[in-house]
């Protein structure tokens, strides 16, 4: 909320050094990598033939699957009602957990943010936003980095390294969720923190098959959504994989000249063509498509943007999230006047269109994607950032 700005969040890890491997005092020493394979990589089936080769009931498959979902268990050791054995077997063949928190921080409003280190050192974001029914959302990454370099995106600056595995996914919902009280429910996954989700489906779909299970989080496939920079290939994709998730499609301009310049990755695709991908995920879903909006200030959020967004998106079943920008340390955008928000807004109404305006939550926590990570990883400032207001001017 914008209440919260300037006031200090309350963080709880050592701020001395949260980089290893980044810094200069540790550059150089290479973490230690846990190779064993990770429990959340391996599909659920193939629990039930694990167990099976070694004589145990299938059951057994069953309560490891509880104690990971529902039982919120931190180690295999935790496992009471499994047999001291197979607990110590599965401690010497897998791992539980792949990454290692190495920053935690809470703002005013409850929401929380996660720094994680994976195996290979390497680094992502996850967060966890509470609202006042005790219901929460977790935010996920799926790739280290972003390839799509929008050019307000704290995220995409360095461009991307990895796509995150299917356990690596799984593991910050888990992470997250156990900051939950027991009053608290996880209602809802939104797939909006680093990365570009389309681009991972291999391994997102069944990261979020788990979310979506009874067996595993139990989280209405209708409460996940999907943001994408805007893939037109993975929206049918996604579309005929029939799985009822939401999709939200990041336009952040109503034309292509605005666009090609914001998010740079439009240039080999075009808004038509995502239209078409998206007028095709409304058909095969019947789900209204949500159409994202960050307002830069001066940019793209002029009266004549939002007449053009209006006639681009009359007649279309969709809703138009706004998202004033956030700002991100090193680039020169600026949030809209609350005037000029206000004036985009009733352009859009008086067209018909549904609106709605992000409120802001956890802005005292970096909560916008991959900003974290920018400031606690010592990431080498591109400088193609710095000028990031006025490439997005220029004609
Ligand atoms: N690659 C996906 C997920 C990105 S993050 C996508 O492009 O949709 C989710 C949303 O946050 C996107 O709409 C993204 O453009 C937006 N975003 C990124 N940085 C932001 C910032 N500094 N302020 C406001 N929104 C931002």
């Amino acid at each position: 909320m914008d209440d919260y700005i300037g006031k200090k969040p309350t963080a709880d890890t050592a701020q001395s050094c949260i980089a290893p491997g980044r810094c200069n005092k540790h550059r150089g020493k290479k973490p230690t990598v846990n190779t064993l394979p990770h429990l959340l990589d391996i599909p659920w089936p193939q629990w039930q033939s694990w167990c099976a080769q070694r004589g145990l009931p299938s059951y057994r498959a069953v309560q490891l699957r509880h104690w990971v979902f529902a039982g919120r268990a931190e180690s295999f050791e935790q496992m009471s009602d499994l047999p001291k054995r197979l607990r110590h077997e599965l401690s010497a063949n897998f791992r539980l957990w792949s990454t290692r928190i190495v920053a935690h921080q809470r703002a005013e409003d409850g929401t929380e943010k996660l720094l994680l280190e994976l195996a290979d050192a390497q680094r992502i974001e996850c967060v966890l936003l509470r609202d006042d029914r005790q219901h929460a959302t977790v935010c996920i990454s799926t790739q280290v980095g972003c390839a799509m370099r929008c050019v307000f995106c704290a995220s995409g600056l360095e461009g991307v390294v990895r796509n995150l595995t299917t356990g690596e996914i799984i593991e910050q919902m888990l992470l997250l969720q156990r900051r939950l009280t027991a009053e608290e429910r996880l209602s809802h996954v939104v797939v909006m923190g680093m990365g570009e989700p389309l681009a991972n489906l291999d391994a997102l779909l069944p990261a979020l098959e788990v979310a979506s299970s009874p067996h595993g989080l139990g989280i209405s496939a209708r409460r996940v959504t999907i943001s994408t920079v805007g893939l037109p290939e993975g929206i049918r994709r996604l579309a005929d994989a029939d799985c009822q998730y939401h999709l939200a499609v990041s336009l952040h301009a109503p034309d292509d000249d605005l666009r090609n310049r914001l998010v740079p990755a439009n240039r080999n695709i075009g808004i038509a063509a995502i239209m078409e991908a998206a007028d095709y995920y409304f058909q095969r879903t019947g789900r209204r498509v949500t159409y994202e909006y960050v307002l830069l200030g001066g940019v793209n959020d002029r009266q004549q943007h939002a007449r053009r967004l209006a006639q681009l998106l009359t007649g279309r079943p969709s809703l138009i999230n706004l998202i004033p920008y956030n700002p991100v340390a090193g680039l020169e955008f600026r949030r809209p006047s609350p005037l000029g928000l206000r004036r985009f807004v009733e352009v859009l109404e008086r067209a018909g269109l549904a609106v709605h305006v992000r409120r802001r939550k956890g802005a005292e926590i970096d909560a916008a994607c991959g900003q974290l990570r920018r400031r606690l990883c010592d990431v080498p400032h591109t400088g193609s950032g710095k000028t990031g207001q006025a490439a997005a001017r220029r004609d």
